[in-house]
């Protein structure tokens, strides 16, 4: 699937040019990570003439579906980015792409942790119950003290294996 989302300097000498519509994350070389997955992005862009060039403008939004940085749920979150603004030098031999501009604006967006609400309590550090829940028993239950998703993943891997040393060649052994 081809999205036009180019322009040159002939389609804009009188008059401005108008990209609204939506087009799946992969145009953007953008993929689904393990916290984050990624609806299709739509945007309402405008490249018009300006002194020595041409401006880019308008906005973009998408639908995201992340895991809470405090409970591990996964919920929909929307991410936009308005007031885009990008400016091209004139440049009558080249086609412009919009495309890394927006990619760039998006994963700029892109919050590094998510929760799911503001009043979300996370998940019991002593028996990994989700106190969103109810109390889970536990004397003195407590929760991740901040959104540090892979903190938390790694908190959570109760049973995994402590890293054995090497037998050979420990380089703590001196020779004497
Ligand atoms: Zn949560
Ligand atoms: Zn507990």
């Amino acid at each position: 699937m081809k999205t036009a989302l180019k322009f040159n300097f002939k389609q804009i000498e009188h008059t401005e040019i108008e990209f609204i519509g939506e087009a799946p994350v992969a145009v953007f070389d953008i993929s689904d990570e393990e916290l984050v997955s990624f609806g299709p992005v739509k945007y309402d862009l405008k490249v018009h003439p300006v002194s020595g060039g041409a401006l880019m403008t308008g906005f973009i939004s998408l639908m995201t579906k992340r895991t809470c940085g405090r409970c591990l749920k996964r919920f929909d979150e929307s991410l936009s980015v308005s007031d885009m603004s990008h400016f091209y030098e004139r440049d009558e031999n080249k086609e412009f792409d919009l495309i890394p501009d927006m990619r760039e604006d998006i994963l700029v967006a892109l919050p590094l942790n998510s929760v799911c609400g503001k009043n979300c309590k996370g998940l019991c550090l002593v028996c990994g119950t989700d106190l969103n829940s109810g109390e889970c028993g536990c004397e003195n239950p407590s929760s991740f003290p901040n959104t540090d998703a892979w903190g938390k993943l790694d908190k959570l891997k109760i049973s995994k294996p402590k890293p054995k040393g090497h037998k050979n060649g420990s380089s703590k052994k001196k020779k004497i």
